[in-house]
């Protein structure tokens, strides 16, 4: 039986990072389900469809070229076999995903696709640890270990102004708090990420560096 580890947490909480670094030390497979959100945004983008249009969105998710990479050392995400793994990152994808995220007709279309690929990778790699917001209560409930790796707002904080440089750091910060606060917010119409459901692991990284983090969550799935 392979293992499934399912890992869900806000954005900044190190999700990202800490999963892929843990599918490495496990040497399994690893799934960024965000990314498919950041891809389908991207698409729209260059196709012109309308993000406001719910079901031109929908169709557009049913029809993307989607490839996502499955390494957790190489990220890497395709459409139509163009990278687009830098592209889904850039601030003009960050700043309308969130019209894809809750748009209730892709939502079950990205989910099903999700549970496929946990299984094919799973079967192809020996296990995978697959990462996003709603992986522990939707996508993969049943998955073999469970994980909600939380930050405080402040310790978030802390780690992003660690990256902003420049004279204006000040205000970078606070632009930043806004950013993580607003951020929150859009996601909270997913779900709530302060209180761990039944049966998933909460691993609180405030106080942790990179690699606690990682060894926290190794902890987890060798429990
Ligand atoms: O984690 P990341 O910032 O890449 O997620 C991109 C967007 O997709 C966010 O708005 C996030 O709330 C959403 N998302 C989601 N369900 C997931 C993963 C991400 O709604 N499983």
């Amino acid at each position: 039986k392979h293992l499934v580890v399912a890992v869900d947490g806000p954005s900044g909480s190190g999700k990202s990072s800490v999963s892929r670094a843990a599918a490495s030390a496990l040497g399994i497979g690893y799934l960024d389900t965000g990314a498919m959100y950041r891809a389908v945004t991207w698409w729209c983008l260059e196709e012109g469809v309308d993000l406001d249009d719910r079901d031109a969105v929908a169709q557009a998710t049913r029809d993307i070229p989607l490839q996502m990479g499955t390494d957790p050392t190489t990220p890497s995400v395709r459409v139509s076999g163009r990278e687009i793994e830098d592209d889904i990152r850039t601030t003009r994808v960050s700043e309308v995903v969130s019209k894809v995220a809750t748009n209730t007709l892709v939502r079950p279309l990205l989910q099903q696709l999700q549970r496929d690929l946990i299984d094919r990778i799973a079967t192809e790699t020996g296990g995978v640890v697959a990462e996003g917001r709603d992986i522990t209560t939707v996508v993969a409930p049943d998955a073999d270990v469970r994980v909600l790796l939380t930050a405080s707002v402040e310790a978030r904080l802390r780690r992003r102004s660690k990256e902003l440089h420049g004279h204006d750091a000040d205000h970078a910060v606070e632009a930043t708090r806004d950013q993580i606060v607003r951020r929150d917010a859009d996601d909270s119409t997913v779900s709530e990420f302060t209180q761990a459901a039944e049966g998933v692991h909460l691993v609180d990284t405030s106080d942790l560096d990179f690699e606690q983090s990682i060894e926290a969550l190794l902890d987890v799935v060798r429990r």
